[in-house]
């Protein structure tokens, strides 16, 4: 059991074990919330995710930037890549719970989002989505990839005119530092 896993991926099932360490439940399914190997406690019935590094791990109340790595529709797993604007290089992830949104597509998958984080649960850091400043920072259209200006909650093509719903952050447009392409 030494294959990588990807935040997102499902790990085993909650009738066979419990949520531990980078692990999160969603439905009858436990989904590993980091990249990592898997890790199962049968004394315990605990299924884990062992990250290699050892991250930077940000604090309650933290503001991160990073980027979406999956989106299952009631959640997503989000690969930090600053904290408080210092970059992290480490790669963690954190979980922002998206259901209550009612948005179809709150945000895609490579969208660069900003959270807050709010509480760490069995080792695995869930982040917030709902205050006015957080949400969509960067995001491209769905449809062909194009780039998107801000039409008041939503996001239109201005290759194709699609238009999309997104979460947007009050920040949407604004936070030129960071350049998409450049963070990977
Ligand atoms: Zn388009």
């Amino acid at each position: 059991m030494s294959e990588n896993r990807l935040p997102g991926e499902k790990v085993a099932t909650i009738e066979e074990y419990l949520p531990g360490d980078n692990t999160f439940e969603d439905g009858d399914a436990i989904r590993s919330a980091s990249v990592g190997t898997v890790e199962l406690n049968k004394t315990e019935q605990l299924v884990s995710i062992q990250n290699k590094k050892s991250p930077m791990v940000p604090k309650i109340g933290d503001i991160i930037v990073g980027t979406v790595e999956a989106n299952l529709g009631s959640m997503m797993a989000v690969s930090i890549k600053y904290i408080n604007g210092v970059e992290n290089e480490s790669n963690i992830e954190c979980i922002c719970t998206i259901r209550h949104l009612r948005k179809k597509n709150a945000a895609l998958v490579k969208d660069v989002v900003k959270l807050k984080i709010i509480n760490h649960v069995n080792g695995t850091i869930h982040a917030g989505i709902d205050e006015h400043d957080l949400g969509v920072l960067y995001t491209k259209c769905r449809k062909c990839f194009g780039k998107v200006v801000k039409v008041r909650d939503a996001v239109k093509c201005s290759e194709c005119g699609w238009i999309d719903d997104r979460k947007l952050s009050s920040d949407f447009e604004q936070a030129d530092f960071l350049k998409f392409d450049e963070i990977k």
